[in-house]
């Protein structure tokens, strides 16, 4: 058996009900074969797979908190420090019910080889809760959010481990949560990302993750001599990532023609009105049924939906595996042309094969979604040097950052004789610069 086949096989006896975290795993060494076989010898006496696919860390906890009618409620916290060996770990905090250790260590995973991607140094983590702030007063999001921080405080620090938001997490919770790391360290430093301007927060970190998408999809399509200009998008997903990719293609000459919720989705043919999604969802934080009022042209459905309408680009912007085998056969048949993931993991294995074999250019989300870590990572150097920069000079450099990443994944895909799998290019560039490392620091 191969030494990947042996590690994988190891992975999902070691780590039962983690399917996330087999897929994840499954995914990236799958993609390495190449590179792994080139140095079986070595890596299997190094037993760099092993290390590579065990966390450094990982942290759970109890999170006790009072509900508003005076019920203590207990959650669980979960904190996955992965890989440091390229800088300090960083990665955000989901806040959903569906989270659990092996979805923390699917993003954790990814999260090694994204950050590595972005030629910033920081390693990879995750965290998060099962806590659900939908519905929740803000009291009841503080009181969990400064008991969540008590226990994480112990192991985080701007040098060692810096969180940032994810989903059910936004500049709400990350400032509750700083506020109590403050009390609690008396430190004032960048310890999380994603803050508010007033208190140490990066001008363009709110847009980066969307943006970024759309810099990479555009810089992705001049080089095969097309651009986004006249395109019709569909996105899936109405919170941060989507949001700002809908605004960021709109910029660039695109139409959006849908958005999507938990609950159901939104066809606007005359192009989403990005004023009245970030009003529904980020001031009054409502369902998109409320979107018809804004425009009545527009068309509500309940359930999923989106990738039945036809399209050029296909951004899901959601969560992960939203986009399966029978949504990729319909945008095939649609005539999708580029597949960019804004969600970590948001297309199921089987769907982006489909994809790839049928000629859609697909960008995975841990390269075309690291714009928002990168710029993370701009706010951690902001932070140390007691500064800030203009919207502009980040929104610069996020672009600069976008650019060299796709050049990066494209060189190691045509290294190796894949042009255009930016699958194999990402997690091949991404595995090179975290392998170096490592065996730069001795057996680690
Ligand atoms: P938000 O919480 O702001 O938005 C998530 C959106 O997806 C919401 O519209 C939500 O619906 C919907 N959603 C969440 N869970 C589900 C589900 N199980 N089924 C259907 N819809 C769902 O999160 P973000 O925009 O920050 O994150 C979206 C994705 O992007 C995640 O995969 C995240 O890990 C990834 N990502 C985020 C980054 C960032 O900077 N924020 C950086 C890199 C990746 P509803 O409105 O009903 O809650």
């Amino acid at each position: 058996m191969s030494y990947v086949d042996e590690v994988i096989e190891r992975v999902i006896k070691e780590n039962p009900n983690e399917p996330e975290f087999h897929q994840a795993v499954r995914e990236v060494l799958d993609s390495l074969r190449l590179v792994v076989d080139a140095n079986e010898e070595q890596f299997r006496k190094d037993a760099l797979l092993e290390r590579i696919v065990n966390p450094e860390r990982q942290i759970k906890f109890r999170v006790p908190w009072v509900d508003d009618k005076g019920q203590v409620q207990v959650n669980t916290g979960y904190r996955v420090q992965f890989n440091s060996s390229i800088g300090p770990y960083k990665g955000g905090i989901r806040l959903h019910p569906s989270v659990n250790l092996g979805i923390i260590k699917f993003l954790g995973f990814e999260q090694v080889f994204k950050n590595s991607l972005t030629g910033l140094p920081i390693g990879g983590g995750k965290g998060g809760s099962d806590f659900d702030p939908k519905g929740k007063s803000d009291r009841e999001v503080m009181a969990f959010c400064q008991s969540f921080m008590t226990e994480l405080s112990k192991y985080i620090g701007a040098d060692t481990d810096v969180p940032a938001g994810d989903i059910g997490t936004g500049a709400r919770e990350i400032g509750y949560m700083f506020g109590q790391y403050k009390r609690l360290r008396n430190l004032y430093e960048g310890v999380l990302t994603g803050k508010g301007l007033s208190y140490g927060g990066s001008l363009a970190r709110t847009e980066a993750t969307g943006y970024g998408l759309l810099y990479i999809t555009e810089e992705m399509l001049k080089c095969h001599g097309d651009s986004i200009e006249g395109k019709t998008v569909v996105v899936s997903g109405a919170g941060n990532v989507a949001t700002y990719a809908i605004q960021k293609a709109q910029q660039l000459g695109a139409k959006v023609v849908t958005c999507s919720d938990s609950t159901g989705w939104v066809y606007d043919p005359d192009g989403i009105d990005v004023d009245a999604l970030k009003e529904i969802k980020e001031v009054k934080r409502a369902r998109l049924t409320e979107y018809k009022n804004y425009r009545p042209n527009s068309e509500y459905h309940e359930g999923k939906g989106v990738w039945s309408v036809k399209c050029d680009i296909a951004l899901p912007c959601a969560t992960q595996n939203e986009l399966n085998i029978d949504d990729a056969k319909v945008l095939v048949a649609n005539g999708v042309a580029v597949v960019a993931e804004g969600a970590n993991m948001p297309t199921t294995a089987d769907a982006t094969e489909y994809l790839q074999a049928n000629g859609v250019i697909f960008l995975p989300g841990k390269a075309a979604n690291a714009g928002g870590v990168a710029t993370s990572a701009l706010e951690m150097s902001q932070n140390s040097e007691r500064l800030s920069w203009s919207f502009e000079e980040v929104d610069a450099k996020l672009k600069g950052i976008m650019v060299n990443l796709y050049h990066n994944i494209d060189d190691a895909a045509k290294k190796y004789g894949f042009e255009d799998n930016f699958v194999i290019g990402a997690n091949i560039a991404g595995f090179e610069k975290v392998v170096n490392a490592m065996n730069a620091q001795g057996i680690v």
